[in-house]
């Protein structure tokens, strides 16, 4: 049963019972009514016949009796009327007449109690009120009852009997009760039309609303809802259909904007809310992993985060993962779960890795044999080959033991590849510091890169950056009046004093920065993927430290002051030359406003030509 017609049966039973307690309270009223004005009645016929018994007996006619009871009795309503002589008139007068002896066990326990007795007789062709009223000696009355009977005040001197018909008050009451009814059978149905008239549309509305919200948990956010009522079914309608227009366009924004990181085929399911809830988890997790591998010092523990990711989040327990050096087509081992299933000769010759020379995903299921460097020894696999810039690749060789998980590891394999892609900037960025590292281009006094580092890596490095899009913050730090030093305590003191700065550069640093010494006593300083704050606190810190250094010189403490120009790259200029450029401008403009500073780079420092 639907919910309209549970609520139309739930009013017509509430209805059907209010009218049922008003018929049933009107049928006892009239009962009961009936019941009283009977009795009123019979007390009232009980007196004129006692009455009128005294005034036959005052007036010596008592054998009249007979005629004045019958009158009476002409009434419709009193069907039968009788008086019972009680012991003490029988002792007194006689019996009487036969018809004045008791005639039942009322007359009877009337005459001995004295109290009056009524009793409605009910049965379905009549009703009817028998009653039986004593009559008792008085001798207030008008006339004194002692005056004739030989009795004391309160005896008992008869009864009179009566049945009263009531049908009639029965038959008025079943014809109001009909009535009632009737009524309530008209207003019923009439209110059962009033509301089924102003739920329908309601019911319409909830019914529209169920399909539109079933439709929206499949991702489609098209329906609208139109509504006959008015009021607030209207606003919920108006309000619902504002929302579904805002998810539609949201939604299907957010949906375009999250498959293009994480392909659809890898989620398996229809519900597009739970899908993005996958894919932003999903996102999230790289996102986690991205800043993790971030902080790691070497390429080797970022190789060893994407296996931990293999084994912990993929379940994925039996896979090689190969380091290519593209420029000599040789392959190193990263990792290797139990062993390699490729020929010995692909790690001496990577274009024999079907992978790695198509830069495509190898699954074996696609063709019988499809590598023919691997000895797979029936167990399916998965190679997925991933370049990181030109002189180095990775390839993945995941074999699958168990047949059961194949399906989930193929679905796996984009998911698997977003997380490569998120590492492959920071291993990049490893390679190159790894190989930076190794360089000689060092300065022999400090330790730190020289100049023609600088111009060596440089602008690989701003490419780099740009492309990441990650960026630079540059330092100029010169340490004021530096001459002195050497003009008042030697060269070998000059010296001591700028290895000095080079101990506080290379403590407030992190590695992912770089250090060179440009000049004499003239310092850069790269700090990498520094926001601007950022960038200045580490200048103020190295400012702080060097200042508050104590050389000691013959046992006189030496303390000198530095001045720092900052910039930003590619903020105030796309050429990381121009950005040194813009921190020495900021340096010069130091030294010139009282050195022992740091200055950031404002464009209306520089005077100079653009180029
Ligand atoms: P300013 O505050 O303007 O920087 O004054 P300054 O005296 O420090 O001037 P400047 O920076 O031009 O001085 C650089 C001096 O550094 C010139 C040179 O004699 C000295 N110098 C350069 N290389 C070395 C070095 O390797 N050892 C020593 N001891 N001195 C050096
Ligand atoms: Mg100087
Ligand atoms: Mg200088």
């Amino acid at each position: 049963m639907n919910t309209k017609n549970k609520l139309l049966l739930m009013v017509t039973l509430m209805l059907a019972a209010l009218a049922t307690a008003t018929i049933v309270n009107v049928g006892l009223n009239f009962r009961e009514f009936a019941i009283n004005a009977a009795v009123d009645k019979a007390k009232l016929t009980a007196n004129i016949v006692k009455d009128g018994l005294t005034a036959h007996m005052v007036n010596g006619i008592m054998d009249k009796r007979k005629y004045f009871l019958d009158t009476i009795t002409q009434n419709n309503e009193i069907k039968k009327l009788w008086i019972a002589r009680g012991q003490n008139v029988i002792d007194q007068y006689g019996k009487g007449y036969s018809y004045e002896n008791a005639r039942d066990d009322i007359d009877k326990d009337v005459l001995s109690s004295g109290k009056m007795i009524k009793k409605v007789i009910e049965n379905p062709e009549e009703v009817k009120l028998r009653i039986t009223i004593p009559y008792i000696a008085d001798s207030t009355a008008k006339v004194s009852c002692l005056e004739c009977h030989s009795v004391n005040d309160g005896d008992i001197l008869g009864a009179v009997s009566m049945e009263f018909d009531i049908n009639s008050v029965r038959n008025a009451s079943t014809i109001t009760i009909l009535k009632i009814f009737g009524i309530n059978v008209i207003f019923i149905f009439i209110a059962l039309l009033v509301l089924n008239y102003y739920i329908k549309p309601y019911m319409e509305l909830f019914a529209n609303l169920r399909d539109g919200i079933q439709k929206a948990h499949s991702g489609d956010f098209s329906h609208r809802f139109d509504t006959r009522v008015s009021g607030e079914g209207k606003e919920v309608a108006d309000q619902i259909n504002t929302l579904f227009h805002k998810m539609q366009e949201t939604f299907g924004e957010i949906k375009h904007s999250l498959t293009t990181f994480v392909t659809k085929s890898n989620l398996g399911c229809s519900d597009p809310l739970y899908e993005a809830k996958i894919i932003i988890k999903e996102l999230a997790d790289i996102y986690k992993f991205k800043k993790t591998i971030e902080l790691d010092d070497t390429k080797e523990l970022v190789f060893d985060r994407i296996i931990t990711v293999m084994q912990t989040k993929y379940d994925i327990h039996n896979f090689s993962f190969f380091e290519i050096d593209r420029t000599q087509k040789i392959r190193e081992p990263i990792y290797i779960s139990h062993k390699s299933y490729c020929d010995a000769n692909v790690d001496k010759n990577v274009d024999l890795c079907r992978a790695y020379r198509t830069d495509t995903d190898i699954v074996s299921t696609d063709f019988p044999n499809l590598c023919s460097s691997c000895h797979h020894n029936e167990n399916e696999y998965i190679c997925i080959p991933f370049d990181i810039n030109d002189e180095v690749s990775l390839t993945l060789n995941i074999v699958v033991d168990d047949p059961a998980k194949f399906e989930q590891i193929s679905m796996n394999v984009t998911s698997i590849k977003n997380y490569i892609e998120a590492a492959k900037p920071v291993i990049e960025s490893k390679i190159l510091t790894d190989k930076l590292r190794d360089t000689t281009l060092r300065d022999g006094m400090t330790g730190i890169y020289n100049r023609r580092f600088l111009e060596q890596f440089i602008d690989k490095m701003a490419k780099q950056a740009l492309r990441n899009e990650t960026n630079y913050s540059v330092l100029m730090l010169d340490i004021d009046y530096f001459k002195m030093v050497n003009d008042t305590y030697g060269h070998d003191i000059g010296d001591i004093v700028i290895k000095g700065l080079a101990e506080v550069i290379k403590k407030s640093i992190r590695d992912a920065d770089l250090a060179i010494r440009y000049g004499g006593e003239e310092f850069v300083i790269l700090l990498n993927n520094a926001s601007r704050e950022g960038s200045i606190t580490v200048a103020k810190k190295i400012h702080d430290e060097f200042n508050k250094m104590k050389f000691n010189v013959g046992g006189e403490l030496l303390q000198k002051t530095i001045s720092i120009g900052v910039a930003q790259f590619p903020d105030d200029a796309n050429s990381i030359w121009k950005c040194i450029k813009f921190a020495d401008t900021a340096l010069y403009y130091a030294k010139e406003h009282g050195r022992n500073q740091v200055i950031e780079f404002k464009p209306e420092m520089f005077e100079g030509e653009d180029f």
